[in-house]
């Protein structure tokens, strides 16, 4: 008999064929060390790993599984999907639904085209944003992640006004040169840096609500301050909802801080646990797009009829009256619970969400930039990670990555959640 298939067994062998035996670094569990869950199978909330054992997932594939996991009406759009075959190459009619609905949710968006990730749908809004204004820098912030094209893998540079530096090997010092990275939420970085530059710059990208430092809300003069002065200087204000549109809201953060992007990035929710993505925006700017314009874009599996059908269903499942009320409620319910248990023991836990996204910040205030959420007690969050884990719960396993509640966390779920959570709080306050 061969020996039992464990993930201590199964982390071994990966790391032996695959670096870092991971496919997505964060995967890895490097931050909160120990070895990754390999996942069998999910259904609903919770996900089973190689072991058999159980958990209640608060990753939801990192966003895409606000349904929850393997919702039938998914399931079934899928099977019947793949039975026409897998891939076409050519236009269909079920791309062009999923386009108009999109711009049903989201007024911003006029026109979409679909891509495979939302690493492609930023990189193809960067460069559409280029070509539409002829311009060649762009403004980041730190903290803020879209994806790993060369552009967006840039770090701060030595001061306000200078150039970023690449944030990862390989990406050349001559394209990070173009990306300008300034402080998340900081009114006076950015007017400074439109007074001395803003004839020079193409577009401002932002995640709305970002969601990659944990959970930081952009604060609503903030992003009007950036809505202005684009408009002022005739850049373009990108809004990266890859994970807050049809997340947070089924309009998105758009629908709640009532800001018109010019071009908006989606992906996560709208493929449905598949790899979809899409970038969209004003028609003006959409239509520069190859075959129409000169900016070119293209895919072999760009709205693919299979993960257009799982996009579909599950978007049909979050446009039914009532589910975003119902998961923003359970969002609430958790994080209260979890203060509420965290204040018991003497815990110092403070908690956001919106929607179906949520953050945890061991601290005593809620962070506003990077280096408030770099300040937070890991150790902390570690020591809970691996508390909650081994009490059936999977949370992030990094305190930079937000959380995601799904509509099949009903109340059973959320309370066995925060009866893990009082027996974790009570480890940590051991000391
Ligand atoms: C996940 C994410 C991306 C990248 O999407 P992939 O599909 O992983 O390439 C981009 N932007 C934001 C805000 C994200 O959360």
């Amino acid at each position: 008999m061969s020996a039992p298939v464990t993930n201590q067994s199964l982390f071994e062998r990966a790391q032996r064929s695959i670096p870092g035996g991971v496919n997505s670094p964060v995967r890895a569990f490097r931050q909160v060390g120990g070895v990754p869950c390999f996942i069998e199978r999910a259904q609903g909330p919770y996900m089973f790993d190689v072991e058999g054992r159980r958990y209640i997932d608060y990753i939801g594939s990192w966003g895409p599984m606000i349904a929850g996991h393997a919702h039938p009406e998914v399931i079934e759009a899928v099977q019947r999907a793949a039975t026409r075959s897998l891939s076409f190459g050519a236009p269909t009619a079920d791309e062009v639904e999923i386009a108009e609905v999109l711009r049903e949710v989201m007024p911003a968006v006029e026109m979409v085209r679909l891509v495979s990730s939302g690493t492609e749908a930023a990189m193809s809004a960067l460069r559409l944003a280029r070509g539409f204004t002829g311009r060649d820098a762009m403004v980041k912030f730190e903290g803020c992640y879209h994806g790993h094209a060369d552009s967006l893998l840039v770090k701060a540079g030595s001061g306000l006004l200078t150039f970023g530096n690449p944030s990862s090997a390989g990406v050349p010092a001559d394209v990070a040169a173009h990306t300008l990275v300034l402080e998340y939420n900081n009114v006076e970085q950015i007017e400074q840096l439109f007074a001395s530059r803003g004839s020079q710059i193409a577009c401002v990208i932002v995640e709305p609500i970002a969601g990659n430092m944990n959970f930081v809300r952009g604060s609503a003069q903030w992003h009007r301050r950036l809505r202005e002065l684009c408009t002022e200087h005739g850049a373009l204000l990108v809004w990266d909802e890859v994970m807050t549109g049809l997340r947070v809201a089924l309009g998105g953060a758009q629908q709640l801080y009532g800001i018109r992007p010019d071009l908006v990035v989606l992906g996560k929710v709208i493929g449905g646990g598949m790899p979809m993505a899409a970038f969209g925006g004003r028609a003006e700017i959409m239509q520069r797009l190859s075959p129409l314009g000169a900016v070119y874009q293209a895919g072999t599996l760009s709205g693919n009829p299979v993960a257009v059908a799982a996009g579909m269903a599950q978007l049909r499942i979050v446009r039914r009256p009532g589910f975003y009320e119902a998961l923003g409620a359970a969002t609430r319910r958790l994080m209260q619970g979890l203060e509420r248990a965290a204040a018991h023991r003497g815990v110092s836990l403070r908690t956001d969400c919106e929607g179906g996204m949520f953050g945890l910040y061991f601290a005593d205030a809620l962070p506003s930039t990077y280096s408030e959420v770099a300040r937070a007690d890991l150790e902390a969050f570690k020591r809970f990670f691996h508390a909650m884990l081994e009490r059936g719960v999977y949370l992030a396993p990094s305190m930079f990555e937000a959380g995601f509640v799904s509509s099949t966390h009903d109340d059973a779920v959320i309370e066995a959640t925060l009866n893990a959570a009082d027996a974790a709080f009570a480890v940590l306050a051991k000391g």
